[in-house]
């Protein structure tokens, strides 16, 4: 079998994903199977943080369509955020791996706060490092979080993990003539306006010089597939 190319990444795993056919909380059987992925992908040797979103609970934006102010809201998504990571976190450890929750904001009794020194040390001791509570400030997403992170722990790449094989130039469910790209740069990325992140996103790996692969979380083993480099998924980058 061939040997992951990476030494460390950075997962984007979106809050929504682990609502499974919910549509919103937490669904445990797609926890459960998350957790299972994540170590078998770890177990090919590199090391793996995972910012985990917070949409299957709470976002922000359309909190503050009810009223509520937008950096409150957005403060109530964070949070959101790690309550996956808990739920992520616990499943991981049930099936015997080890993990570790580091959060944006202070919560002494819940999860130590992330810092670069800590998510080295757990990565080293063979965790997977969760890290909730997003970037800490309001207005941003997780898919912003996850290359700034990704860029603060010296990962080589962040995988955005989606329900598709890729990106798309439209929407490959609504429409048939869509077409799958194998590789963007991350000018294109931003030009094209492609849902699958927010151009802050893309804006801060090409600042960074990050490569986001994006791939379809769908596939069973499609993790480790990505990290040896023999998975399919669209490459932004250069
Ligand atoms: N959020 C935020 N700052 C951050 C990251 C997240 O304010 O740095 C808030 C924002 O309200 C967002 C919510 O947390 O809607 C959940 O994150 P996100 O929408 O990125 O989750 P996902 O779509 O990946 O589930």
């Amino acid at each position: 079998m061939a040997e992951p190319v990476y030494r460390r990444v950075v997962i984007k795993l979106s809050g929504e994903y682990l609502a499974g056919t919910q549509s919103c909380g937490i669904d445990q059987s797609t926890v459960d199977r998350l957790a299972g992925e994540l170590i078998a992908a770890q177990k090919l040797g590199t090391e793996i943080a995972v910012v985990v979103g917070g949409g299957n609970i709470v976002r922000g934006l359309e909190v503050s369509l009810r009223g509520i102010s937008r950096p409150t809201g957005d403060t109530m998504g964070m949070l959101a955020t790690v309550m996956n990571c808990l739920a992520l976190e616990a499943a991981i450890e049930r099936k015997g791996a080890l993990a570790r929750t580091l959060s944006a904001f202070v919560m002494p009794e819940i999860s130590e706060l992330f810092t670069r020194s800590a998510t080295h040390k757990y990565l080293a001791e063979g965790r997977i490092v969760l890290l909730g509570g997003g970037t800490g400030n309001p207005f941003f997403t997780t898919d912003t979080t996850a290359v700034l992170r990704a860029a603060e722990i010296g990962a080589q790449a962040v995988l955005k993990a989606t329900n598709v094989d890729g990106i798309y130039s439209a929407d490959p469910k609504k429409d048939p003539s869509a077409r799958r790209f194998d590789r963007l740069s991350h000018s294109e990325a931003i030009e094209g306006g492609y849902k699958v992140m927010d151009a802050t996103a893309f804006a801060l790996a090409r600042e960074t010089s990050l490569p986001i692969i994006v791939f379809s979380i769908a596939e069973p083993g499609s993790i480790g597939a990505i990290l040896r480099r023999t998975g399919r998924g669209t490459v932004v980058a250069g």
